[in-house]
This record gives structure tokens, sequence and C-alpha cells, in this order.
């Protein structure tokens, strides 16, 4: 029988676009930068999961705004000429403190695209825009078993994801980064157990997962990264019999390919 506990939950949010000035910078490991956003806009911003996400606007070279939508009759974004389009890329609110009205983005610095390169060069003061979330997929903590698997991109929404488990929680974690200094420490308080390996050895990663024996009981598996590698996780596990209703993998980036993201399903 389905237990109540477990029920998945789409929550809509209404579609809000803010401004937040840079207060602070926290360099993480040798390849992320977890960044302060502040701002009377981001007043009343919500984020329901560790699977959200906001669209960052990222002033264009020389401007020192970002140009934000403008929305239609409807309220949705309306077109405009690609010379004049925002330049927007996904990210994951890892935090968003209420009281102080502070959101936290951890930027990966992978080298290059407007995102990183923005990043990689952030001052005090600076100004990005911040789209949504336009919803949340909420996932319970009740599950007796939880598996998370990502790489550098998923680190954020996986480091949420550990920090709000209860004690208790029985969590697997694998995590794909090249630069050993990238294994940063993921505060929890399940009982997990956090396995690093090698992005470039997608091998490793596939025979690392083979070798996990499924749990008994109820779990739910959350899969993030680049497309190849989200979607050989999940034909792995849906082949080895995971309930499609119990697994999430989603691309958050696609190699040679910009701001390309994709939930995977049949
Ligand atoms: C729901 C969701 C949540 C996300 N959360 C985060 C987050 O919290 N932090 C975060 O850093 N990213 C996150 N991402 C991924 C991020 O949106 C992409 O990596 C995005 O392409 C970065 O934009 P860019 O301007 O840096 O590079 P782009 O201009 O998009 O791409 C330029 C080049 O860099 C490559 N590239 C893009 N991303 C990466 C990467 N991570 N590693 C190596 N090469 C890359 C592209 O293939 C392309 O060749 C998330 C994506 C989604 C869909």
């Amino acid at each position: 029988m389905a237990r109540d506990d477990l029920v998945i939950e789409r929550v809509r949010h209404p579609l809000r676009f803010r401004l937040g000035q840079v207060c602070a910078i926290h360099p993480r490991g040798a390849h992320w930068v977890r960044i302060t956003f502040r701002g009377p806009d981001l007043v009343g911003f919500v984020s329901a999961s560790f699977d959200d996400h906001v669209k960052v606007f990222f002033p264009a070279p020389g401007e020192a705004l970002p140009r934000m939508p403008q929305l239609d009759a409807d309220g949705l974004p309306a077109r405009v000429p690609e010379a004049a389009r925002p330049i927007a890329r996904d990210y994951t609110p890892r935090r968003f403190d209420p009281v102080r009205g502070e959101l936290d983005i951890e930027f990966v610095l992978h080298g290059d695209g407007p995102g990183a390169r923005w990043a990689a060069h952030a001052r005090i003061g600076q100004t990005l825009g911040f789209g949504g979330p336009r919803g949340s997929l909420v996932i319970p903590t009740g599950y007796d078993w939880h598996w998370l698997i990502g790489d550098a991109s998923a680190l954020p929404a996986i480091g949420r994801r550990l920090e709000m488990l209860p004690s208790g929680a029985q969590a697997r974690v694998l995590l794909t980064v090249d630069d050993p200094a990238d294994r940063l420490a993921l505060p929890t308080a399940a009982q997990a157990d956090i396995r690093w390996l090698p992005a470039t050895d997608g091998g490793a990663l596939y025979a690392a997962l083979a070798s996990w024996e499924i749990p008994p009981g109820e779990g739910y598996v959350w899969a993030a990264g680049e497309l190849t590698m989200a979607r050989a996780v999940r034909q792995q596990l849906l082949a080895r019999g995971i309930d499609k209703q119990r697994l999430r993998a989603v691309s958050y980036w696609q190699r040679g390919e910009t701001a390309r993201h994709q939930t995977l399903d049949d």
C-alpha cells in the first residue's frame, strides 16, 4: 500500500523576477564559488525543494546590469529579438535566509560560458537578476533510503538535500569531480556514505553504481549532471528494476552546448 508520507508534491509559484546584489563571496574547493546575494527584491523569495532552479540573468559584456525579461499581457516572458535577449543560465538556490533576505548560489568555475566567467570575476556590489523558481518538486525525506548521484553542477543540490535529510535517514552519494581539492565536506545529519570519483572516468561511476545493492524498502534516486552521465545512470537503474516513479534523472548541462537542461523520461 502506498505510504502517505512518500507522496511527491508539485508546487507552483507565481513567476517573479528580482535583482540581487553580491554581498559575500566564498571560494569553495578549487572550482566552485558560493556567492551570497541580498536586496529588497529578494524578500519573499521561496524555494521549496533542493531540486529547484532559478534562472540567473547576467549583464551583457560592457553592461553593469542584467537585461531582464519583459512580461506580456498574460504575465509570460515576451519574445524579443535575439540580440536583445537576456543572458540567462539555470542555478540551484543553494540556501535562502528569509530573515536576512539572502540567497546563496554556488557556481562551478568550469572556465567557459557567461555564468562561469561572471562567477570567476564576481565582486561585492555587482547585480544579477533571478527568475523563479516557477515550481518545486517536493521529494519527501521519509524514504527508507536515498541515492544521490551527480557531477560538480549537481553538488549544490546534493549538498542542500544532505543538509535537509533528518538524522537516521540512509543516504548513499556518488559525486564526480576531477580535482581532489573539490571534494568538499558535505554536512548532514543523515547516515551518509559519500563517494567521490574522477569525472573524467565515467566508467568508474557506472561500475560503482552497479556495485550498490538495491536496499529493501522504499527508496528514491536523484541524479543530475552532464547529459550522457544522467542518461546512462537512469538506463542502468531502470534496467535493474528501479521504479520510474522513484527515479529522477536530469541533464544539467550538455558537453559542447550552451544552456541545455532536460528532464530525462521516456
Ligand atoms: C536545474 C539546474 C540546476 C543547476 N544548478 C547549478 C548550480 O547550482 N551550479 C552550477 O554551477 N551549475 C548548475 N547548473 C548547470 C548550469 O546551468 C550549466 O552548467 C550552464 O551551462 C552554465 O552556464 P555557463 O554560462 O557557465 O556555460 P554555457 O555558456 O552554458 O556553456 C559553455 C560551455 O561550457 C560547457 N559547460 C557548461 N556547464 C559546464 C560544467 N558544469 N562543467 C563543464 N563544462 C560545462 C558547455 O558544454 C559549453 O561547451 C544547473 C542546471 C540546471 C538545469
